[in-house]
């Protein structure tokens, strides 16, 4: 009998991130100031501490990891690769399927394995604070989770209708040390701004972002931290790809399709592009972003230069974009309600390097409810979109007779996200597919560069 669970070592968690953009066709997009023109490094180093930047815009295909790090990383990592042989069986598919298990961080999510970097590299640089944002809670609980070990406070920023829809999450940060603020609120100008317009409104993950940039911008004790999109937040979860190549090596076997649910691109290109350097050696490997239909960003959006949050603060990112006055429907896949996309997975699929695919709320739910039916792990409302994908391709596999090895990342459980599930339990989740005139309309409020 084969082993159901491939372990690392944890003297072989990797000692450098890998750096896709050593291995793209083309280079990335400049970053640009808010008004078009070039981007200065001052206006970077009022948020971000330098070693940040560099990364941000380095070209190195590997990146040392920092001993301490790594040290940190040993309280979850490495993580197991699983081979899903019962929900292979219950779907009665010649697929071989397997997903890698980040839900075994405290958090319960990918995010720590940025959140530790960060929070390192603004401690050496001096940084005693930091703020952010988050929208069902995972990236602010991940930050609030590494602040304490590093000696910083940690000032979140929380999308208001996941304020109220996941106590929890809120206590989570609270325990770890952080402040949690439900977004907009009247700290900021920001927040106050929004108010003014709709008293009732119920945040986004770009409003909670321009609140939480506004007030590192203005203090200079105090730096902002991001938990996607990013270049460096994506360089930092590599991790997951680099140890999954390890694990898919010691059994002998190599992905042909490989899926990751999709909101900023941080798990998804953390998963995948280690692998997209042995396809830029000529191995054949199908790279596959999921979305959710509600929030179509690559598939449907535009790509262009917009900004990262609602206002209009920070730089312009060449990605894809709904718009960034783009508020999301209330769907349960918090993780994946963003306007945009990290400029790297943009650009990739732009080129055509990898695919990207939309899935309806409602059948999410039903994978997800099949996997924790079949392999126990009850997954994050956001994992469930690429199970749902998954389960399809196995369908198809299962059609055709073809025995593919289907590999996917279960980027977190969802055990704070029973609420969701309650919902879809009681028939009360609907499907929601972005309309097509808000997606033109969009197009008429990109900033003009
Ligand atoms: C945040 C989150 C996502 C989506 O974010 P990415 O940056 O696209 O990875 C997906 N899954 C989980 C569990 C998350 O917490």
């Amino acid at each position: 009998m084969s082993d159901k669970k491939i372990y690392l070592e944890e003297s072989e968690i990797p000692t450098h991130w890998y750096n896709v953009v050593a291995d793209m066709p083309n280079p990335p997009y400049p970053v640009l100031a808010p008004d078009g023109s070039p981007i200065t490094p001052d206006a970077l180093g009022a948020i971000f501490p330098e070693a940040l930047i560099m990364q941000e815009v380095s070209r190195e295909r590997w990146v040392e990891i920092p001993d301490e790090v790594r040290e940190i990383y040993k309280l979850w990592r490495p993580s197991p690769l699983i081979r899903a042989t019962r929900l292979e069986a219950a779907l009665g598919t010649p697929a071989k399927i397997y997903y890698k298990y980040e839900g075994v961080s405290p958090a319960g999510s990918h995010k720590p394995n940025t959140a530790v970097p960060q929070a390192y590299y603004n401690r050496e640089a001096g940084i005693r604070r930091l703020t952010t944002e988050t929208g069902a809670g995972q990236w602010g609980s991940s930050l609030a989770l590494v602040g304490q070990m590093f000696g910083i406070e940690v000032k979140v920023y929380m999308v208001k209708v996941s304020y109220d829809q996941k106590p929890f999450r809120r206590s989570m940060m609270q325990t770890w040390g952080a402040t949690v603020i439900a977004s907009p609120s009247d700290q900021t100008e920001a927040g106050r701004k929004i108010l003014a317009e709709d008293a009732n409104s119920p945040g986004s993950l770009g409003i909670a972002i321009s609140e939480a940039v506004e007030e590192a911008a203005s203090r200079s004790d105090t730096n902002y931290a991001l938990g996607s999109v990013l270049n460096h937040v994506l360089l930092h979860q590599t991790v997951i790809g680099l140890e999954a190549k390890q694990q898919f090596a010691k059994v002998g076997d190599y992905p042909d399709m490989i899926f990751a649910p999709c909101g900023g691109g941080s798990n998804f290109g953390g998963v995948a592009f280690p692998f997209l350097a042995d396809k830029a050696n000529g191995k054949e490997v199908r790279l596959v972003a999921v979305e959710p239909a509600s929030c179509p960003t690559l598939t449907r959006g535009h790509f262009a230069y917009d900004f990262g949050d609602a206002i209009g603060m920070t730089p312009l990112m060449m990605m894809y974009t709904l718009g960034h006055e783009f508020v999301p429907p209330g769907i349960h896949a918090g993780g994946l309600r963003y306007h945009g996309d990290s400029p790297l997975v943009s650009q990739l699929y732009n080129e055509g390097l990898i695919e990207a695919i939309t899935v309806p709320q409602l059948a999410t739910f039903d994978a997800g409810i099949q996997f924790a039916r079949s392999e126990g792990i009850i997954p994050a409302p956001e994992s469930n979109h690429a199970i749902r994908a998954v389960i399809d391709e196995a369908l198809r596999c299962k059609e055709s007779g073809e025995p593919k090895t289907l590999f996917f990342n279960l980027s977190g459980h969802g055990h704070f996200d029973m609420g969701s599930y309650d919902a879809y339990l009681a028939g009360k989740l609907e499907d929601f597919d972005y309309p097509a005139e808000a997606i033109a309309a969009a197009l008429h409020h990109l900033p003009k560069v």
